[in-house]
């Protein structure tokens, strides 16, 4: 019959843990949110409706039953409270190796005996962190995309000692909140999708910074070939190209193949704030960039 669970804890509302927490909750668990800064999820609340709205794209499920949700997620006091009788924590802080390690130990002492340890780390693999605690076999990855409330798919990976039953209730639970679940079976820095879109951003910077082609024909092909209204520049503009060079680092920082470090020309494109759409200039100019044009894939 596998694990039940029913109550999920999130420990640090930020950007992620804030939809999250609200996904969860919205889908009839009974969620306790925690994070040091007792203001973080209803700053993070107005971001993510107003995110939602510049996209355009609301929730997966129905507006109502989202905003329903958001009544539903209860704030602890503290941390001891969030997980103390939950079955699930998933932990959302910082990008931080050390602090993951401290926030999951401390997760540890407090959650009950059977409960599930999952972090939504971008980069880190649990293998990384499993050590921190006493019970390594119910430890996993669970990484939501951004926005979790409407990308709703989401990697499961285990560690070195994660049981199998670890990841069927992490797939089950992932299903319940309307997600799909993408099960890593063997550790890959990022997980599922973001390797796959990491070979599209590797290939596609270095034959634009190489002189090789014009960004826009990368980008008119491949919303030909997949029909798409976006192709991977349009899409790195709306990333933010500050977060997609530190993303690329990581890479290389990992591999050390210089292959893998990305272009000087990206980097000076971050010096000079040309970040995307976050600041009206990246590789196209907005508000009215030209990809969005009617005449962009005329013949
Ligand atoms: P964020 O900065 O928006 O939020 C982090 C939150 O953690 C903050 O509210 C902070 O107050 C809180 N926090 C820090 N230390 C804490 C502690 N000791 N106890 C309790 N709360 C604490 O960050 P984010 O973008 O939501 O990212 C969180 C995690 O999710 C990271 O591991 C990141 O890699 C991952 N992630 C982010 C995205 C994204 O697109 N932003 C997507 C997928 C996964």
């Amino acid at each position: 019959m596998g694990q039940q669970i029913k109550k999920v804890a999130v420990i640090g509302t930020g950007t992620l843990g804030t939809q999250i927490a609200i996904q969860a909750a919205s889908y009839g668990y009974d969620v306790k949110a925690y994070d040091q800064d007792s203001e973080s999820f209803q700053k993070n609340l107005q971001k993510v409706r107003n995110f939602m709205k510049m996209r355009g794209k609301g929730p997966t499920l129905p507006m109502k039953e989202w905003e329903k949700g958001v009544q539903k997620v209860k704030q602890a006091k503290d941390l001891a409270e969030a997980v103390k009788e939950a079955d699930l924590v998933i932990e959302a802080v910082l990008e931080n190796v050390e602090l993951k390690r401290k926030v999951f130990a401390q997760m540890d002492s407090w959650a009950p005996q059977g409960a599930i340890l999952a972090t939504n780390s971008s980069s880190i693999p649990v293998s990384k962190i499993e050590s921190a605690v006493k019970r390594p076999e119910k430890c996993l990855n669970m990484h939501f995309y951004m926005p979790a409330t409407s990308m709703n798919m989401v990697d499961i990976m285990g560690g070195t000692r994660t049981t199998a039953e670890t990841i069927e209730a992490g797939q089950k639970f992932i299903r319940s909140i309307g997600c799909i679940p993408l099960t890593v079976k063997k550790e890959i820095l990022g997980f599922c999708f973001n390797s796959v879109w990491r070979a599209i951003k590797r290939q596609t910077l270095y034959m634009w910074a190489g002189g090789y082609i014009d960004f826009r024909d990368v980008d008119r092909a491949w919303m030909v070939f997949t029909g798409m209204n976006q192709g991977p520049f349009a899409i790195m503009d709306g990333v933010g190209l500050d977060v997609v060079y530190d993303i690329e680092m990581v890479y290389y920082n990992e591999s050390q193949d210089p292959k893998d470090h990305p272009p000087a020309a990206l980097k000076a494109m971050v010096e000079r704030k040309e970040l995307g759409v976050k600041t009206g200039k990246g590789f196209y100019t907005y508000p009215n960039p030209e990809y969005a044009r009617p005449d962009f894939l005329k013949v």
